[in-house]
């Protein structure tokens, strides 16, 4: 298969490396015989909602976001187009804020988001920063665990009922005190975690693929041929360790 990959704003939102995430799509598709095509969306380029098999948004500083948000806050429409047509999504940190209703910054100023997930963020006086544990909330991969690390001044609250990605083994999450982290609706999952994030959560990697494959094909989303995943599982190790070692959620 060819999957078709919307890169969204690659030359703003690619705070910590976060174009990795693509890499290990990219990867781990082909070693199952899928071919990626990445197209980058960005300012002034159009975004057709059933023109992507999954669509990824990496994170950026206030200053970068604020380039983008407009632009991004106009297709909320395409997006959510997208979602509701089964289309896969991945958004982290400031991709993931601004695909809720926005985000107040700490000069009170307010960026519209697209308001794709249940939530709001607020930038507090502190940033939450370092590595973070989480356990899966989704009801697909119970029982699996999410590492990866965290730096944000923004506070995203989840509205009553919406649906977390995981929940907080270690360190901050979505606002520090909810224990909750990341949101999911349908096939689209946002997140605070860099690092980036696939290359030690391999698992969540295939579950995407296979939600971009479910989409490409129109049938339902199978659990993907596993690969050898040693280093993977060493990385995820690592980092986990490295989370538990701040010993649980701070105050
Ligand atoms: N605006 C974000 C913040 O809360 C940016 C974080 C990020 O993408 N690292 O700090």
């Amino acid at each position: 298969m060819r999957l078709r990959i919307g890169h969204l704003y690659p030359e703003y939102l690619n705070i910590y490396a976060d174009r990795g995430n693509i890499a290990v799509l990219t990867r781990r598709a082909a070693a199952r015989g899928h071919e990626l095509v990445v197209e980058p969306v960005t300012v002034g380029t159009a975004l057709a909602p059933e023109a992507h098999d999954l669509l990824y948004v990496g994170g950026g500083q206030d200053r970068e976001q604020a380039m983008i948000a407009p632009d991004l806050a106009s297709r909320r429409d395409e997006l959510r187009a997208a979602v509701d047509g089964g289309t896969a999504l991945l958004a982290v940190c400031g991709g993931y804020q601004l695909l809720g209703r926005g985000y107040r910054g700490r000069d009170g100023s307010w960026m519209e988001g697209v308001g794709l997930f249940p939530h709001e963020t607020v930038a507090g006086e502190t940033r939450m920063i370092g590595d973070v544990l989480l356990e899966s909330a989704l009801p697909e991969a119970s029982g699996r665990t999410i590492a990866g690390f965290e730096n944000h001044a923004g506070r995203t609250l989840l509205d009553p009922g919406a649906s977390p990605l995981g929940r907080v083994v270690a360190g901050y999450g979505n606002d520090g005190s909810s224990g909750f982290e990341g949101c999911r609706v349908e096939r689209a999952v946002g997140t605070y975690l860099h690092g980036p994030l696939l290359p030690r959560n391999a698992w969540l990697a295939d579950l995407l693929l296979s939600w971009a494959l479910a989409h490409a094909t129109g049938a339902d989303p199978e659990p993907l041929e596993p690969l050898g995943d040693a280093l993977e599982d060493a990385a995820h190790a690592v980092a986990a360790a490295r989370a538990r070692a701040r010993g649980g959620r701070p105050a």
